[in-house]
């Protein structure tokens, strides 16, 4: 049976939300780390605005809980232009989007999440939109049916996928700007508790931020879940300041990972060496065995695990290294020619 532990990977609700929208960076200017986007983005967005023009359509890309959401309200803040949000689900009609673009104003910026999702017809919308500021929409139906081209205001798309590989390509083509998000090192990870915490009202020592950033999996994200958490423990069981020792007990108590590692992490890990001898294996078949996708194996988990070294690429696909072993408490097996055997 699957142990039941915090997700901090689940989007917050009801207050947890509340105290997102104050923790969320509003400019560039407190977005900490994807220091080479944010020297870029800077620059676009002065561009535009000193032509006094929309800023070129962008696609970010990256795991979730890296901040693309998060840029996407930078962007609008920094343009001083406004801000509809939805996402690629949602938008599941043509009119939805019509609807949605006739309503921008000038300059105005249209966030969509998981754009990869949009059904296909939506796509083709959004292709004319994207390129010309205009949308041909079909009026009636049967021999009456004509179509009419409607003008739009000029606005800045702003796309965000976790699967970049499911986008097509001539979405992909009609973004002006693209950015790959990267996992956060520790040290970004330290500076966004520490200053989250300080917005919080919550006193937290050096090496308590540390080792929450440790066990963020390089999202801040989760380590802004996990700051309030650890907040909720040192309230209760000590006097509100979060150290080292009430850092550790909340976090071993909400049975988070060391090194950071979600279940499926430590799933995939698991399944490599248990029926796969530590690999190589395919990732198809670690997709298969752990009943994923494939693409979201490659472009959600292994990256981190890849980035972390618990796993390597070879030619003949993945192999556990010696650290994953030692991170499940297995050590490999010589006469087995790697398979696992437990302490
Ligand atoms: P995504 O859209 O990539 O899933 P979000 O933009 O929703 O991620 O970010 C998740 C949370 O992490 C947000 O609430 C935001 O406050 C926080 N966050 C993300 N990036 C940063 C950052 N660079 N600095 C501080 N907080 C961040």
């Amino acid at each position: 049976m699957m142990e039941e532990r915090f997700d901090p990977h689940i989007p917050e609700t009801g207050k947890d939300r509340e105290l997102d929208s104050v923790i969320r960076p509003q400019a560039l200017g407190d977005f900490t780390g994807q220091d080479k986007i944010i020297a870029n983005l800077k620059i676009f967005v002065k561009a535009a605005r000193m032509r006094g023009e929309s800023l070129d359509h962008v696609l970010f890309h990256g795991p979730p809980g890296l901040g693309k959401t998060t840029l996407a309200h930078i962007i609008a803040n920094e343009l001083g232009a406004g801000l509809k949000v939805t996402s690629g689900p949602v938008l599941d009609k043509p009119g939805d989007l019509a609807g949605l673009l006739t309503s921008l104003d000038e300059g105005d910026v249209l966030f969509i999440d998981e754009i990869h999702r949009l059904s296909p017809v939506v796509e083709e919308y959004l292709y004319s939109a994207m390129e010309d500021f205009v949308i041909d929409i079909m009026i009636d139906k049967g021999p009456g049916a004509r179509s009419v081209r409607i003008s739009l205001n000029p606005f800045t798309l702003v796309g965000a996928t976790t699967r970049s590989g499911l986008l097509t390509s001539p979405l992909r083509a009609r973004f002006g700007i693209k950015f790959a998000l990267e996992y956060y090192d520790t040290k970004d990870l330290v500076r966004i508790v520490e200053r989250s915490a300080s917005i919080l009202g919550v006193g937290i020592d050096g090496p308590a931020a540390n080792e929450v950033a440790l066990r963020s999996r390089g999202t801040p994200r989760i380590a802004n879940s996990l700051l309030r958490r650890v907040r909720d423990f040192a309230q209760v069981i000590g006097d509100g300041h979060i150290d080292l020792e009430i850092a550790r007990y909340a976090l071993d108590a909400l049975n988070i990972d060391k090194r950071g590692l979600d279940s499926v992490d430590n799933k995939i890990l698991r399944t490599i060496i248990t029926k796969f001898k530590g690999g190589p294996v395919g990732a198809n078949t670690i997709a298969t065995a752990i009943g994923e996708d494939q693409g979201t194996l490659e472009e959600v988990y292994e990256p981190f695990l890849i980035k972390e070294g618990f796993i390597v690429r070879t030619p003949r696909g993945r192999e556990v290294t010696e650290l994953a072993y030692r991170h499940l408490g297995m050590e490999p097996s010589p006469d087995t020619g790697g398979e696992a055997t437990l302490f």
